[in-house]
């Protein structure tokens, strides 16, 4: 209808989401105790979010599943979104760690006391972190493609056995003919019905938003710590950066460009209100309604294609925890004075590729999983502690990227089918 209307309406909320954040970072940065009581409003926004996020999965999931007609066809789509992940999670954690390896945020720049410091104080809160073997970790991923129980997945928003059984639940489906279309026409008809209740959620984005920025930065200022922090850890939060940046900036529109001829910059622009939402929630997951709805009404990929894409890449696919995981595990090395050779070094990019697979899209998962990687190359995990403080900041950067590349995936992928 009024196409050019729509497209201001929504542009003006991209933008007014944007000036959300800048003035939330803002308040928080001046009255931060101020800033800290809209905690609240940004818990009740994220709680919206996530309300959504389980029914939304499944009936994409299935609707998508449907849509292909036949389970056969989902053979080279996903065939390619498995590709894609994996090609850009291994680029992302090579540029992690050739940045990290030019700039040595860590060499020399942490002095004895303050690593003695943080070993001691770590080694106290986490306790026995078992070792893990490439061949545990990939058991474990294994295992976490398929549950004993369906519903306890759906209340801990685990999303990839869903996500299996989805697949499998309307491949089924697509096998049994006019016995089933009731059930059919549901998935089709909820799916759509969810997505309107995204789109009517969206409308409080930019004070959702704005809560949920500064009650964080707030907290962070009235701690004493935002400025403090981030002189503390700056070279490293700075190669990180880097790092991310080269990925988003560079590498993701590159491949973008490549495959579909789409202008990647206007594309960040199109999926600007999903990377603000990743942004300010730091969960891939929770901003999983926003990424889908951009992309299919503002990127105009086609829905057969987000439907099973964005689900499962907002599961696995996270460059930005890749890049940042081996980022910050060469980062400790270099800090403790370990020397890690070129065979450390990948190992480090194996074991933070599959740490990133198995990385919940919620915020810090990045963290936990990052163990993994410690432990695979001896790196003693108290150490952990030189990152702690600024890693729920960070967290909101990679998680942008994680988003970005989930959305340039369903682009790319919407070429092949
Ligand atoms: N917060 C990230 C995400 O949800 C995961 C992580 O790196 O911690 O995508």
């Amino acid at each position: 209808m009024n196409g050019n209307g729509e497209n201001g309406n929504k542009s003006n909320l991209t933008l007014y989401i944007f000036s959300s954040i800048v003035l939330a970072i803002i308040v928080a940065l001046f009255f931060p105790h101020f800033a800290e009581s809209f905690h609240v409003g940004g818990e009740l926004f994220l709680r919206l979010l996530k309300m959504m996020v389980v029914p939304l999965v499944v009936t994409s999931v299935m609707s998508g599943i449907l849509g292909l007609g036949d389970i056969r066809k989902l053979g080279k789509p996903g065939g390619y979104a498995v590709l894609y992940y994996l090609a850009t999670t291994i680029l992302a954690v090579f540029i992690g760690l050739a940045v990290v390896n030019i700039i040595q945020p860590g060499v020399g720049t942490i002095d004895q006391a303050t690593l003695e410091k943080v070993a001691d104080e770590q080694a106290g809160k986490k306790p026995g972190m078992e070792s893990a073997t490439i061949s545990a970790i990939l058991n474990n991923l294994l295992l976490m493609l398929v549950t004993d129980n369906l519903v306890s997945s759906a209340a801990e928003t685990n999303l990839l056995p869903l996500i299996v059984f989805s697949i499998v639940f309307a491949g089924l489906l697509t096998t049994m003919g006019p016995k089933v279309s009731a059930i059919t026409e549901l998935i089709h008809q909820a799916n759509s019905a969810f997505m309107s209740f995204i789109l009517l959620i969206m409308k409080l984005a930019p004070v959702g938003i704005f809560c949920l920025v500064t009650a964080r930065f707030g907290q962070a200022q009235s701690d004493g710590k935002l400025l403090e922090t981030l002189s503390q850890t700056g070279l490293y939060s700075l190669t990180v950066l880097v790092g991310l940046s080269i990925h988003a900036f560079i590498t993701i529109p590159a491949i973008l460009w490549f495959f579909t001829k789409r202008n990647p910059y206007r594309f960040m622009l199109q999926m600007g209100q999903a990377l603000l939402t990743a942004f300010s929630t730091a969960s891939s997951s929770a901003t999983l309604p926003v990424t889908m709805e951009c992309a299919i009404d503002k990127a105009k990929i086609s829905p057969k294609s987000t439907d099973f894409v964005l689900p499962l890449g907002a599961t696995i696919n996270m460059d930005g925890t890749a890049l940042y995981e081996a980022t910050a595990a060469i980062f400790i090395a270099q800090a403790i004075g370990m020397d890690l050779g070129l065979l450390q070094q990948l190992t480090v990019a194996v074991t933070a590729t599959l740490a990133a697979i198995g990385a919940a899209g919620i915020p810090e998962a990045g963290l936990v999983t990052m163990v993994i990687v410690l432990n695979a190359v001896g790196i003693p995990v108290e150490y952990i502690g030189l990152i702690l403080s600024v890693d729920w900041l960070l967290d909101r950067f990679r998680t942008t990227v994680n988003v970005l590349g989930d959305s340039a995936g369903a682009a790319i992928i919407d070429k092949t089918l």
